[in-house]
């Protein structure tokens, strides 16, 4: 590992507090040092207070901030003689450490301290650095894991025993340091949870912490320990969907709420699910116990969502100990599911939960793999982990996360990359679905980069390649809930006596044709989305109301209209519902630009605002009024809903 030191980068960054955002930032940029929140950093500044006085602060990583992009807003200021002298303290609560971390802070609005915020307090240095290196972690989870780390560290570093994180870890540390400590001592390793490194400059901290890190990181490459193999594993060509979500489906119904599940399939990931001993070094507990909360102790094997369920509700009583306080056992689904077919798929509440699980995971088969080349991979007792899982400052985190409408369900919507389509997804995700867009424009893969979004360029009059896109969706979200059948054409204007069989025929192939074979493609999926699955059609005015000149464009929706009303009748026993929305004069949808908006007014005598308002309310409807209520037939309120048609068109006289 190399120091990423520079110092002309440092120089844009003056002051202690300056100099230690910068290093903070060098070590987030390492995912192997910092993921998810695996470390935090501090720095002691002595300042004057409002009395004119000097007062030594800790600025402390806050909670909520990661290291590579944090700010000095990240930072808590906590008076240090007080965490100094609750350091000496025979024992305090967790919930009591938190109130004197938030009540000795010199700034209202800095965000909670770090709950390590005591164990940087007590170390003598002005710099403390402090990550879950993954390197350490692995030699400190094998059976000589304390021998190894003496061999390798020697009196360079204070070891300390395994102490769950809090109050007690933080007078351990401060008892061993102030026996162990020698001239030589830079560092600090923390059995099975990470290292410290300190210094009196933020380079020199920081250094040290890598140089730490790359004697671990040698010893494992001298003990053929580092290198994994290389894997040539192939993922599986036959469609996986329906597998997909019937699992997706039972891990829903075991979790008590729709999970998204994404599969991944990368060598690495399916030459880890396809070990002969997958069953043993898969199953021992998470690499760290602070990885817990997201990926569950062990991994699911398989598909047995109600064994796994079963094993999670033993290790929930035996672990639970009767002298405490009652703990509502959490959810028992599982978040990581190795199958020899689908690789490493991870769940969440919502695609970046899914995200960061695999991100946790991903580390954790390197973990396992290189401890087990080192002679085995050996976990902390399962109370141990038990203990951070059911921490009541865990706890509270989690019972804090807000969760929006959509949270956990997927949708898909056709002709996603403008006008009323575009306008779909933007209203999906911000009830917080997973959504996937198709669109024939290449735009769309690019219309967002969030975890929660995939564009796929698809030909929707193309059977193979609605199968694929399906297929995409399964795999990297996890099935189906909602469906947006939107892409059409609205060809020029053209009389019968003049309509050509060609012309007839395209127009039929997009408008009717193409939403017949996504229905019936999608429909094994829905079938199996875990609150019912929902297809809204982005009808027209002119199926109730039709205009001459529009024969092939009034004659499409009224068939797509006939098509979904009997959909409604066909899939009502699936749980499936299926509402259509009339709009009618859109004009913020790119077909409508201001030269062709004026001519059509002209041509009717208006002003372009008055043709606009053209419609009883007179009122604008825009392609957002249009993604707004076609979301909500897929909520709650169409909960009871199908086969609705609904106006969305400010009121028009021939169709009222
Ligand atoms: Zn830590």
């Amino acid at each position: 590992m190399n120091s990423l030191w520079s110092d002309s980068e440092a120089e844009a960054f003056p002051g202690d507090l300056g100099q230690r955002i910068y290093t903070s930032r060098l070590l987030g940029r390492e995912k192997s040092l910092v993921l998810h929140g695996g470390g935090n950093t501090s720095v002691k500044v002595t300042e004057k207070n409002l009395l004119g006085e000097d007062e030594t602060r800790l600025y402390v990583k806050g909670s909520g901030w990661d290291l590579e992009h944090i700010e000095a807003a990240g930072f808590s200021p906590v008076r240090i003689d007080r965490l100094l002298k609750l350091a000496k303290l025979k024992q305090l609560s967790d919930p009591q450490m938190v109130n004197e971390l938030r009540t000795q802070m010199t700034l209202a609005s800095a965000p909670t301290p770090s709950v390590e915020a005591i164990l940087h307090a007590i170390l003598p240095y002005q710099y403390v650095d402090h990550t879950h290196a993954d390197a350490v972690i692995t030699i400190t989870n094998t059976a000589d894991g304390l021998t190894r780390i003496r061999e390798i560290y020697g009196d360079n570093v204070v070891i300390v025993p395994y102490v769950m994180p809090g109050f007690d870890l933080a007078r351990r540390c401060a008892e061993q340091f102030a026996t162990d400590v020698r001239k030589n001592t830079i560092g600090m390793v923390l059995m099975n949870h990470g290292i410290f490194s300190f210094g009196k400059t933020a380079q020199e901290s920081y250094e040290r912490m890598i140089d730490l890190v790359t004697w671990a990181e040698n010893y494992l490459a001298k003990q053929k320990a580092w290198v994994l193999p290389e894997s040539s594993e192939k993922p599986q060509a036959k469609p996986l969907r329906r597998e997909l979500a019937a699992l997706r489906r039972d891990l829903s119904v075991t979790a008590g709420f729709p999970v998204i599940l994404a599969a991944h399939d990368d060598p690495a990931s399916l030459a880890f699910a396809r070990r002969d001993d997958v069953a043993i070094i898969s199953q021992q507990g998470p690499a760290t116990p602070d990885h817990v909360i997201r990926t569950k102790r062990v991994p699911m094997i398989g598909r047995d969502s109600k064994a796994y369920a079963k094993a999670y509700k033993k290790y929930f009583d035996e672990n639970l100990p009767k002298s405490t306080e009652p703990k509502t056992m959490l959810d028992p689904s599982p978040r990581v599911i190795l199958d020899r077919e689908f690789g490493v798929a991870t769940a969440g509440r919502s695609a970046k939960d899914a995200a960061i699980v695999f991100d946790i995971y991903a580390h954790t088969m390197e973990i396992l793999q290189r401890a087990t080349l080192l002679g085995g991979y050996k976990a902390l007792p399962a109370k141990d982990i038990f203990d951070v899982e059911y921490w009541d400052l865990e706890q509270a985190k989690l019972k804090g996360a807000g969760k929006p409408p959509f949270a956990g369900e997927i949708a898909l919507v056709t002709g996603a990359a403008s006008g009323i389509g575009k306008a779909c997804v933007d209203s999906l995700l911000a009830r917080g679905a997973a959504v996937v867009g198709l669109d024939i424009n290449a735009s769309i893969s690019s219309l967002y980069n969030r975890p929660d979004y995939l564009g796929l360029v698809c030909d929707v009059t193309d059977e193979k390649q609605l199968a694929e896109a399906l297929e995409k969706t399964a795999r990297t979200f996890g099935g189906l809930d909602m469906l947006i059948l939107n892409a059409g054409m609205f060809p020029p204007g053209c009389r019968i006596d003049a309509l050509g069989t060609a012309e007839w025929g395209k127009v039929m192939r997009l408008n009717l044709d193409a939403n017949l074979m996504l229905m019936r493609e999608a429909h094994p999926l829905l079938k199996l989305a875990p609150n019912g699955g929902c297809v809204v059609v982005i009808g027209s005015k002119n199926v109730p109301a039709p205009g001459p000149g529009a024969a092939a464009y009034s004659a499409s929706k009224a068939a797509l209209n006939q098509l979904a009303r009997v959909a409604a009748l066909e899939w009502g026993a699936d749980n499936i519902r299926i509402n259509s929305l009339h709009p009618n004069a859109v004009f913020d949808t790119g077909i409508w630009t201001e030269e062709v908006l004026q001519t059509r007014a002209k041509h009717y005598g208006l002003t372009v605002e008055e043709y606009k308002r053209r419609n009883v309310l007179k009122t604008e409807v825009t392609s957002r009024d249009v993604a707004e209520l076609a979301a909500e037939m897929c909520g709650p309120l169409f909960a009871k809903t199908t086969a609705a048609q609904v106006p969305v068109d400010g009121g028009n006289e021939r169709v009222i």
